[in-house]
């Protein structure tokens, strides 16, 4: 029989799947580029990693009891995948959300047995209702521990210690380029280092929303989900990027249903970016010396399943007056 106990086994071991020649816009002569697919992993995204890493680290140090509570100010990959680890391991999970975090984002929390706490956007953050001051209290009850992915070392560490050996494994370290969106900035720190450290000649590339402070923007707002930033946080090293590749929603957009369109891939629009940037270094690439033996690997963080009232509709598309490429299409019975 083949079979795991757990869930939790299965998180990691991610695949590399080659993006064509077609998709990327290069001779055939240039760079591999291999995606690493990490909607495999089963919560849906790469952050199942560390959300099972900040809990193994805080059962070791204490912080976190049998029959704890896991406190976290998040809607997105990384509640989801606390409250599938939470779930495993019998912890309870409370997670605040501003009120305008969609329906649909709270109920897969929900669905996982986690609690979901909104709070209204429209208060200062000094009001006891505000989001901040909601996480602040509930964090600070007895029992209750919370993992602060922003600032925890073992959000970077899980990819130090796992991704990026994975990456140097599967390609039998051969890679010379790693391209990878940042939020936290835990995988390109986690990763880079890691690769740097078995080969220095890797090349870190961070692909970024135009706005984001990470390619020298204000913090000003952009549309894809889950990268950029308008600080600079604990966990990201300001050391590990050889280069940052600023790509703008448009692009992103338009790259993320290519991916779908053209490769099967359907990843959210962070995954597009990053893509997008890869894409682009591979065609800076092609044709040159460096470029013949040039192994990149871009990291696709999480599903498109997550954007299809967003990236994968035509409407949501073009209220911000972004190409939908190829326009989706559906007919009705009777015009069949
Ligand atoms: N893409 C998505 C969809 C994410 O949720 C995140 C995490 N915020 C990232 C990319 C960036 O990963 P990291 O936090 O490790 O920089």
């Amino acid at each position: 029989m083949e079979y795991v106990d757990s869930l939790l086994d299965l998180i990691g071991n991610t695949p590399l799947v080659r993006l064509s020649d077609e998709v990327l816009g290069t001779s055939g002569k240039g760079p591999v580029v291999l995606a690493k697919v990490e909607y495999l992993n089963p919560g849906g995204s790469v952050k199942d990693r560390i959300a099972s890493r900040m809990i193994e680290a805080a059962e070791e140090s204490g912080e976190l009891q049998p029959g704890g509570t896991i406190v976290e100010p998040t809607s997105g990959n990384t509640g989801v995948g606390l409250a599938m680890v939470a779930q495993q391991k019998g912890y309870k999970c409370v997670f605040v959300c501003p009120d305008k975090v969609s329906e649909d984002k709270r109920n897969v929390l929900k669905a996982y047995g986690a609690e979901v706490v909104v709070c209204p956007t429209a208060v200062p953050p000094e009001h006891p209702d505000s989001y901040y001051n909601v996480s602040d209290k509930l964090a600070s009850q007895p029992g209750a521990w919370k993992p602060d992915q922003y600032s925890n070392p073992h959000n970077p560490r899980s990819h130090y210690e796992e991704t990026g050996p994975e990456i140097w494994r599967q390609t039998d370290g051969k890679i010379t380029h790693f391209v990878t969106g940042m939020g936290t900035g835990g995988t390109i720190s986690g990763v880079g280092k890691y690769l740097k450290e078995q080969n220095p000649d890797v090349k870190v590339v961070g692909a970024d929303p135009a706005g984001s402070v990470y390619s020298g923007g204000t913090g000003r707002p952009y549309l894809v989900e889950g990268v950029g930033e308008d600080f600079w946080p604990d966990t990201y090293d300001r050391n590990v990027a050889d280069r940052v590749i600023e790509v703008s929603d448009a692009d992103s957009f338009a790259y993320t249903r290519r991916l779908a369109r053209e490769q099967a891939l359907l990843v959210g629009g962070s995954s597009g970016m990053a893509a997008f940037a890869a894409a682009q270094l591979a065609r800076e690439l092609d044709g040159t010396p460096e470029g013949e033996n040039a192994v990149i690997v871009v990291l696709l963080p999480d599903s498109g399943r997550g954007y299809l009232t967003k990236v994968f509709n035509d409407d949501w598309l073009a209220t911000y007056g972004f190409a939908t490429g190829a326009p989706t299409t559906s007919r009705t019975v009777g015009e069949v």
